[in-house]
């Protein structure tokens, strides 16, 4: 019996559509969303943070590795070699199709110059047959050394519990970089909180003598469209206050809607459905909720 705790960065890659936003969601139960951000504005961002008795691992999105063919991003290539190889092990993710894409040589040539194992995790094992998934196994292996080789079905959860017990197995022994309940550190979230918050201020003006909170209660893209789904709760210190927020026949509150959408959907380059809600809480600026709308102190990566 050993007490060890693991942890470590686990960095993942692969192509559009190989499922990787669908493994992450699995991973950590589907408790929040992940969001497809926007390569060019995305370094390092941490995806998800898996909590076990064990083991921490916390995983981080790779920059824009699959752009190289345009050139215009000679930095962002460097960001994900330097993440490849700062990490303690990468996922490299494809799909059963019993050959190699352009795009997965892209990737492992980049993933040569780094000492860090890389597992193969070939996903979607649901769409293909036998054959297929060990021929899929066969001509990856022959490509380049991989630490471990993971047949999983992210949409299933086949083999899942596999997958994890092979990272685990990378993980130095190390302390828990995070809380236990923290799933992601969605700057997305603080970005939006915020935005919304500078709206309601300006429309209000300053009928609200004390100021408001926004929180994010929810933020998830919707799996089949680009449309992200964000309930978020502005505080405010007092039953007249919220009256104000809200406003005459709810136009106050409709006009932050609006306004919020418009930034928010520009920051997310996706279609937003915003729904706001007002609630009265005494003495907001003293509560730790706050704290965790603005302030975690993030370890740096
Ligand atoms: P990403 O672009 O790599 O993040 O890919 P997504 O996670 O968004 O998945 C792309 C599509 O593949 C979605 O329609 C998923 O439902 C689907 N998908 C992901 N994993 C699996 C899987 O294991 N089996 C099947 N059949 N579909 C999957
Ligand atoms: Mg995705």
């Amino acid at each position: 019996m050993s007490n060890k705790f693991y942890s470590g960065f686990v960095s993942l890659v692969g192509r559009p559509n190989v499922g990787k936003s669908t493994l992450m969601n699995y991973i950590i139960g589907e408790k929040i969303a992940i969001m497809s951000p926007k390569p060019q504005t995305t370094r390092n961002k941490i995806q998800a943070i898996l909590t076990k008795p064990d083991f921490q691992a916390v995983f981080i999105d790779t920059p824009g590795i699959h752009k190289t063919k345009y050139k215009l991003d000679d930095y962002m290539v460097k960001a994900a070699e330097t993440t490849f190889s700062e990490v303690d092990a990468v996922l490299m993710l494809v799909e059963p199709l019993g050959r190699i894409l352009p795009d997965d040589e892209n990737v492992m040539e980049r993933l040569k110059k780094t000492k860090t194992p890389v597992v193969l995790v070939i996903n979607k094992t649901d769409t293909a047959d036998e054959e297929k998934i060990l021929r899929t196994v066969d001509v990856f292996s022959r490509a380049y050394k991989f630490a471990d080789i993971v047949p999983v079905s992210a949409l299933s959860g086949k083999n899942m519990d596999e997958l994890l017990k092979v990272i685990k197995k990378y993980l130095p022994v190390g302390p828990k970089y995070f809380p236990d309940d923290m799933v992601t550190d969605q700057p997305e979230r603080q970005i939006v909180s915020e935005l919304i918050r500078e709206k309601a201020l300006r429309l209000l003006r300053d009928e609200v003598p004390h100021g408001i909170a926004v929180e994010i209660n929810s933020m998830k893209k919707r799996p089949d469209r680009d449309l992200v789904d964000i309930e978020a709760v502005i505080y405010c210190e007092r039953e007249s206050h919220k009256g104000i927020i809200i406003g005459k026949g709810g136009n106050m509150l409709k006009n932050i809607g609006i306004k919020s959408r418009e930034d928010i959907t520009s920051l997310l380059g996706s279609e937003v459905n915003l729904q706001l809600w007002v609630k009265v809480k005494k003495d907001w600026r003293d509560s730790d909720f706050l704290l965790k709308n603005f302030g975690y102190d993030f370890k740096k990566i």
